[in-house]
């Protein structure tokens, strides 16, 4: 009912049910406090429930399983090799925390009911460390809120925290906005816990940040809309590393128009054990058809298609870009912001065994030409001659022709786009996959102001929890999530209380 407002307490409050919500949700109520949870959507899970699920970490029983010895020290310093020319932007405290603590969080989420695969490698990694979950990244959120249940934490799905109530020089609470308008002032004798994602769809702090260009890209989760960022910047905090975009713009595959199977098993035990023998001893060629269809799914297509020849049509049937320069940031201006990539004979011959590979799920597999014929029927378009895949894509015909005429030659004077048979692949899309700004935080997670004096009583985790950390590699922001929710949950449990 709008107009009225309800009074709660709690002793902790989380903003956002994402990853990094629920593990500071269950680690808080495993330490005893009260808490409540709310999620401004109707179904808990945010962006991490959109993963693939990967987790990068060291010291876990499953690496010791695979005779694999490493260090935390050795983890640390592969974290910087990923991070290039960003090195000097890093937070090493943070990375230091992080490290820390990956390895025993993999071990309390398996503690919880979930269950991974791996560890697989990814250089520069020196060992492997990506620990995959089973089935799928929804098994996380699953287990998570059971046992966020079982400890007694309120879940209040579509509210949002909207302000947050500052009492006493002290982040004391939040006002949110439940369903039907309701108001509710939830305070909290230990803390605020922002763990309400990125900024990928928020146009405005994509302009601020990014730049106008990028602001016109789509984030994948529609809902990741920085508000926990904006809530953390009223109360004083600031924004570190905003300004990159590490993850995107990029183009993709459309995703499936129905959901895999493998994304829609449930996450039950007997199921996840039987897939971690399948993967352990099932030999290659039997498992191949069903990683496959994960590894087709809604995946990034290699630029070196476009180096090799292949070219981006929009719907008009017209090339809008130089394909090997930035095309995801020209694809957004085009009619729906659609395009196909257009390429023959030649091209798809070369795609079709390592290393020509045509897209990869990272640790996990490797799709050519002949895997997305297969598994994605729905994008893979393929016809003898350029007016009948124009009919197949339904662009006009002439202006295809007009665009594989015009495409050229390749620097060693071979025609680009010439012999049939003709391939489309599409439609493409661009998409910023995540943002990587976050609050300046210490390492208890407790927000920083612009002096780097904790703002008292308010915490962030996750992405909103980032504080500066370059998170480059496969698995380190689920990893990220689950470790700094706990820290933060730590924290504002055992922080001394307010006088
Ligand atoms: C396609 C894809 C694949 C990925 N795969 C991987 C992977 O395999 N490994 C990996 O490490 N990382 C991966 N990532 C990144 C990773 O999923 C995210 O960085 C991570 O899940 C962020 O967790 P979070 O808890 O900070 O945010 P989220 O999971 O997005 O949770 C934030 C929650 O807060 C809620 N919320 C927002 N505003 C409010 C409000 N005002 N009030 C209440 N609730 C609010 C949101 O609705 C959301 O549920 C992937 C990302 C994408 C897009």
């Amino acid at each position: 009912m709008s107009g009225t407002i309800q009074e709660r307490d709690t002793d902790v409050l989380v903003v956002g049910g994402g990853g990094s919500g629920l593990a500071t949700a269950v680690q808080a109520a495993q330490l005893g406090a009260r808490v409540v949870l709310v999620e401004k959507n109707d179904e808990l899970g945010g962006t991490s429930a959109r993963a693939v699920g990967s987790v990068s970490a060291s010291l876990t029983d499953l690496q010791r399983r695979n005779g694999i010895r490493d260090s935390l020290d050795e983890h640390f310093e592969d974290m910087g090799a990923f991070a290039g020319e960003n090195v000097h932007r890093d937070n090493l405290v943070l990375r230091r925390r992080y490290v820390e603590h990956t390895g025993e969080t993999v071990h309390w989420l398996q503690s919880l009911g979930i269950a991974f695969f791996g560890p697989m490698p990814e250089p520069p990694n020196r060992h492997p460390r990506m620990h995959n979950v089973l089935p799928n990244a929804g098994a996380y959120i699953h287990w998570l809120r059971r046992a966020a249940l079982k400890l007694g934490v309120e879940i209040l799905t579509s509210t949002s925290a909207t302000r947050l109530i500052r009492e006493d020089g002290r982040v004391a609470g939040a006002e949110c906005t439940g369903p039907d308008g309701t108001t509710l002032h939830i305070r909290c004798t230990r803390g605020v816990v922002l763990a309400a994602g990125d900024f990928s769809s928020s146009v405005e702090l994509k302009r601020e940040h990014l730049g106008e260009d990028k602001s016109r890209v789509e984030g994948i989760n529609p809902t990741s809309n920085g508000d926990g960022l904006r809530l953390g910047i009223e109360a004083g905090g600031r924004l570190l590393n905003a300004d990159l975009s590490l993850w995107g713009p990029e183009m993709r595959f459309v995703a499936p128009p129905k959901k895999l199977l493998v994304q829609r098993l449930p996450p039950v035990k007997p199921l996840t054990a039987i897939m971690q023998l399948a993967l352990r001893f099932m030999p290659d060629r039997l498992l191949r058809p069903f990683i496959m269809a994960f590894a087709t799914s809604y995946l990034a297509p290699t630029q070196d298609l476009h180096h090799e020849g292949a070219i981006l049509v929009n719907q008009e049937g017209e090339r809008f870009t130089d394909e090997t320069k930035q095309p995801w940031l020209d694809l957004p201006l085009q009619r729906d912001g659609v395009g196909y990539i257009v390429l023959d004979r030649r091209v798809a011959e070369t795609f079709t065994a390592w290393p020509r590979f045509v897209s990869t799920a990272p640790g996990v597999a490797y799709a050519y030409m002949d895997d997305y014929r297969r598994n994605r029927k729905d994008i893979y378009h393929e016809a003898a001659t350029l007016p009948e895949l124009a009919a197949k894509i339904g662009v006009p015909a002439d202006r295809l022709a007009a665009s594989a005429a015009d495409a050229g030659v390749l620097p060693d004077g071979t025609p680009r786009c010439a012999r049939g048979p003709f391939v489309a692949l599409g439609s493409v899309k661009s998409w910023i996959v995540m943002t990587d700004g976050g609050l300046a935080v210490d390492e208890h997670l407790r927000v920083l102001d612009e002096a780097d004096v904790p703002v008292p009583g308010l915490y962030a985790a996750g992405s909103n929890g980032q504080g500066g950390l370059l998170l480059e590699g496969h698995g380190n922001h689920l990893g990220w999530a689950f470790v700094s929710g706990r820290l933060a949950a730590r924290a504002a449990v055992t922080d001394p209380r307010p006088a």
